[in-house]
């Protein structure tokens, strides 16, 4: 059985441990450089798998699937987080992307991940405020959403769960997400995979180790670029930014 005050609880700790608070929307991503010795890898994994995490007493490893949207990106790496941190096994987890059709284990992670994003307390107020009693409209769905930062389709289920939303509805509003969010002005990055060219990159731990390779001059300067490519780093390679003039300083 799946225990939601305690996952509630568990979220609202984590942030805390990772140096949010309990109750504002999270910047997932940033919280990345607050755990030691973790490593995350951007790549396409494919149509079924959202995320993998790796574990054990010397390797912390989350890979994210960059074709899902922002939004879903963002939540799978607070379910990853739940692997990390509160999975008592050790080994790894491939994660499945679709919502429903999963074991318990995952299904946990999920709502872990769901509290992690937008906690209890905080969407019971959101949803008091943005609609007071009436039926929840697609444009409150986009307005919680964006103002949380989960994807549409985890809002949805969300809401759905907690008895905001009819199931009738979840079908109705789960097309033509970004046109209504362009037309009510919020930008439709939440909803978007990242760009080719960002799909495959790694970053964190095992990019320090590299660094630490070529400070303290332990590998030739070909391995040290031949470790930096099998991490998708060319950028630093070939130092692209530099090379086309990118870097704004402001
Ligand atoms: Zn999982």
């Amino acid at each position: 059985m799946i225990d939601k005050l305690d996952l509630n609880t568990k979220a609202q700790e984590l942030r805390e441990m990772l140096g949010e608070d309990a109750n504002s929307p999270a910047d997932v991503f940033s919280l990345i450089n607050q755990i030691d010795g973790l490593t995350i890898v951007f790549y396409p994994l494919g149509d079924h798998i959202s995320g993998i995490c790796v574990r054990d007493h010397e390797v912390k490893l989350i890979a994210l699937n960059s074709t899902m949207s922002y939004g879903r990106q963002r939540f799978t790496l607070a379910h990853e987080f739940y692997h990390l941190y509160f999975d008592k096994a050790s080994g790894y987890n491939v994660c499945c992307k679709k919502f429903d059709s999963k074991g318990e284990d995952e299904r946990r992670a999920d709502q872990f991940a769901s509290y992690f994003i937008a906690p209890y307390k905080s969407l019971r107020a959101a949803v008091k405020r943005i609609c007071d009693q009436k039926e929840l409209q697609l444009r409150d769905v986009i307005e919680l959403e964006q103002y949380f930062g989960m994807s549409h389709l985890a809002m949805l289920w969300r809401l759905v769960s907690e008895g905001y939303l009819a199931k009738a509805d979840f079908d109705i509003y789960s097309n033509g997400v970004i046109s209504a969010a362009r037309n009510l002005g919020y930008s439709d990055k939440l909803y978007k995979p990242a760009p080719v060219e960002l799909q495959k990159k790694t970053y964190g731990y095992y990019l320090k180790q590299v660094v630490e390779l070529r400070r303290k001059d332990l590998v030739s300067p070909g391995k040290i670029d031949e470790l930096l490519l099998d991490a998708f780093r060319d950028d630093i390679v070939f130092g692209e930014d530099e090379e086309v003039g990118g870097e704004v300083i402001d």
